[in-house]
């Protein structure tokens, strides 16, 4: 019997040509905006020692408990292939140096993510993150940008009517913990009534039970203590300087008192810019304040504050809402169309046409055949002109340039001429 043909792992996607195209847009759009602020890349490993994100995600979160790639490497060592990346971002700041002596830093990373999850659209096991962390600033102010600049770039991506911002606050650790103590007590009472999830988080990580998307554990909540009462003054203060921020930039927020986050190592602002395009996958960007991450991993207590987005979410979105320019499915300026005898003096024209136009994007036709089946490619190209040369054109020092989106005539023009036509033409 044949043998099945080896696939991609379950939940794991190739990019293909045609879709890259559409990333390439997006990561633009993001570092355009990422850039305009000031903001630095950074980049880090992709295997981290296991320790790392069961000391920062926490232990008895979704992530750790279930959804980590953990393996021994050949030295009996427990790596983990990152399920997200600030811990990573932590580390390497702390190990170099980047936030000693309460050093300033706003930086930004790209790249895969894996999560052994159950895989669906918009949910994958290795999943693509643009994520942005911001350490050393403590004031509300900081916070603000944040949410400032994904606005914008939901605004430059023309999905901003499409995305609502919800706003939350989980104080201090000690408000949290306080206000944990008397949900837990609350919902003891009635421990019969959670769904399973939920009695088993009633032990392990109660405030997760907030945001179950069981409908009768949500109707218990409704009379559930109010975090609002919780919360301690200096992280009220921080809130209400935050909200009174993005009122005067004029960016619109839900607050959402049952958004917690999945992660333990969130304080004070927490947000998730979610759309209703996607169906249960809806959270396309979440963050958040996580003031003692630093600390808790062994570094010196820094204030922190940042956001991850979801790159698939994103494209899925710009592509259901029909918003990608027309122009970023095209990877061909010019399709080099060479007849007979020509190919080194085609060649030739061509480097000298990278040389002057660096930025030309030019695909010389390989393997001969006759203009009409050459033609045929640089039409199929998608390229926006024909550069055609014969070997009467070579001779001459002249070419043919063909217009392939619209019906206008050939032209020939002299080959000391074409970069200067292409520069007026693209
Ligand atoms: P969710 O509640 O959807 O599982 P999360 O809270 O686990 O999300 P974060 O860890 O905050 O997500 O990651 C930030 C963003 O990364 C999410 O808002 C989402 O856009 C994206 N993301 C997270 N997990 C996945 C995944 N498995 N596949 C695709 N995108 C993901
Ligand atoms: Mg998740």
């Amino acid at each position: 019997m044949a043998q099945k043909n080896i696939q991609a792992i379950r939940g794991m996607n190739d990019i293909l040509p045609g879709q890259t195209q559409v990333w390439r847009y997006l990561e633009d759009q993001v570092k355009a905006v990422l850039d305009g602020h000031g903001y630095q890349e950074i980049r880090m490993p992709m295997v981290e020692e296991t320790r790392l994100f069961k000391r920062s995600i926490g232990e008895v979160t979704d992530i750790v408990e279930k959804e980590m790639y953990t393996f021994d490497d050949r030295n009996g060592d427990s790596l983990t292939l990152r399920p997200e990346g600030t811990a990573s971002c932590v580390r390497a700041c702390d190990e170099h140096q980047l936030i000693a002596n309460n050093a300033r830093q706003r930086l930004w990373y790209m790249g895969p993510m894996f999560r052994y999850e159950r895989p669906q659209k918009g949910r994958y096991r290795q999943f693509h993150q643009i994520g942005v962390e911001t350490f050393g600033m403590a004031g509300p102010d900081i916070d603000a940008e944040l949410i400032v600049m994904t606005h914008l770039l939901w605004q430059r991506l023309n999905i901003r009517d499409k995305v609502t911002l919800q706003l939350n606050t989980l104080g201090s650790n000690e408000a949290r913990a306080n206000y944990k103590a008397a949900l837990v007590e609350y919902l003891s009472a009635r421990k019969d009534e959670l769904d399973e999830d939920s009695q088993r988080r009633l032990e392990s990580n109660p405030l997760r039970i907030l945001d179950s998307k069981n409908e009768q554990t949500q109707n218990l909540l409704n009379d559930a203590p109010d975090f609002f009462d919780y919360l301690d003054e200096e992280s009220a203060e921080h809130f209400t300087q935050l909200r009174a921020l993005l009122d005067a930039v004029g960016v619109e927020y839900e607050i959402n008192p049952r958004l917690v986050r999945g992660l333990d190592y969130y304080s004070k602002t927490v947000f998730e810019w979610v759309t209703t395009e996607l169906g249960a996958q809806g959270t396309v960007c979440a963050g958040g304040r996580y003031d003692g991450l630093v600390e808790q991993l062994g570094g010196k207590a820094t204030p922190a504050v940042g956001f991850a987005m979801g790159i698939e979410r994103l494209i899925l979105m710009l592509e259901a809402l029909n918003v990608i320019p027309e122009a970023v499915h095209n990877y061909l300026d010019v399709y080099l169309v060479a007849v007979g005898d020509v190919t080194s003096g085609a060649m030739q024209v061509a480097a000298q046409l990278r040389e002057q136009l660096p930025n030309l994007r030019l695909q010389m036709h390989m393997g001969g055949g006759n203009f009409k089946k050459q033609m045929k490619k640089a039409n199929e190209s998608g390229a926006q002109f024909a550069l055609i040369l014969g070997e009467d054109e070579v001779a001459n020092g002249q070419a043919g340039i063909k217009p392939l989106r619209d019906q206008s005539e050939q032209v020939s023009i002299a080959q000391t001429d074409l970069a200067a036509w292409f520069n007026q033409a693209l």
